[in-house]
């Protein structure tokens, strides 16, 4: 059994949003609120999370208020500037731009701003997981090794995000890196004979609401730890509030079977691994 609260942990998938977005919406009342640099930042410590991984949206109007793509990675890059050390961010992909423009943008923010990786969200862009305007961004990602997480969250086996999909991408460029955020949900089974890393961001609690702690601890172990990645989607929860997210998820994993050494992997090591590219 391990204390999920104290062992060292990098949240490998969460949300912040920019300080000017922020600024411009100073009566908004949503979850969004909780997305903030500085308050995230003044909670880290007493959660023993050592470093967090900020993703995008694929949604330019919430993460710049020029609502471009390369503003949106300026502002990445600035959130991973402002505390040294603590944050890393993944690049973001705006399907209003052709798909070569995506490239060119992914690069960028790659090269010169120095992002971590890129992330994909199908459900926000429009635009199938698997389809035509994807595939060069898939191959710049694998010939350069860059992480691509993947939100997978389907609500229906023809989801633009659904499970046979990532299958379909994963087969097509066999040596690149996918994290698959949210675990697939629901369709983790047809995940479960690849090779792709899952982070258990959001789907976590929904899984321990749907199935118990017991049947949900079996399910990550039919996974293995070398491919399970700790991450909540904080703030962003369907069924929990903000404040609830952390103590929710220590919970949950410190009645899990998972030996120091493994815990360790799950927490921080399978993701450090992944983002340094070693
Ligand atoms: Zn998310």
């Amino acid at each position: 059994m391990t204390d999920w609260i104290t062992i060292k942990k990098i949240d490998a998938h969460m949300h912040i949003l920019p300080d000017a977005v922020h600024e411009a919406n100073p009566d908004s009342e949503d979850v969004w609120v909780y997305a903030d640099l500085h308050k995230y930042r003044s909670m880290m410590d007493k959660l023993g999370i050592a470093k967090a991984v900020i993703m995008p949206l694929n949604d330019p109007w919430l993460m710049s208020m020029e609502f471009a793509i390369n503003a949106v990675h300026k502002n990445l890059y600035k959130m991973r500037q402002r505390y040294p050390g603590k944050f890393y961010a993944f690049a973001d992909i705006d399907t209003r731009n052709t798909s070569a423009e995506s490239v060119d943008a992914v690069r960028r923010a790659i090269q010169e701003y120095g992002l971590d990786g890129i992330k994909i969200h199908p459900n926000n862009t429009g635009v199938d997981l698997d389809s035509e305007y994807n595939r060069p961004i898939f191959a710049f990602a694998q010939e350069h090794r860059i992480p691509m997480a993947i939100h997978s969250y389907p609500n229906s086996e023809s989801d633009r995000s659904a499970a046979y999909r990532v299958v379909n991408v994963l087969e097509q460029y066999p040596n690149l890196t996918v994290i698959v955020s949210h675990m697939g949900a629901y369709q983790w089974e047809q995940l479960l004979p690849t090779r792709a890393y899952v982070d258990f961001s959001a789907i976590l609690p929904d899984y321990v609401r749907t199935y118990g702690v017991h049947k949900t601890n079996e399910i990550l172990q039919k996974f293995g730890t070398d491919r399970l990645i700790f991450a909540t989607d904080y703030p962003d929860s369907r069924i929990l509030a903000p404040t609830g997210i952390y103590n929710t998820y220590f919970e949950a994993l410190s009645q899990m079977d998972f030996t120091q050494e493994e815990a360790e992997k799950i927490s921080h090591g399978n993701i450090e691994k992944i983002l340094n590219r070693s």
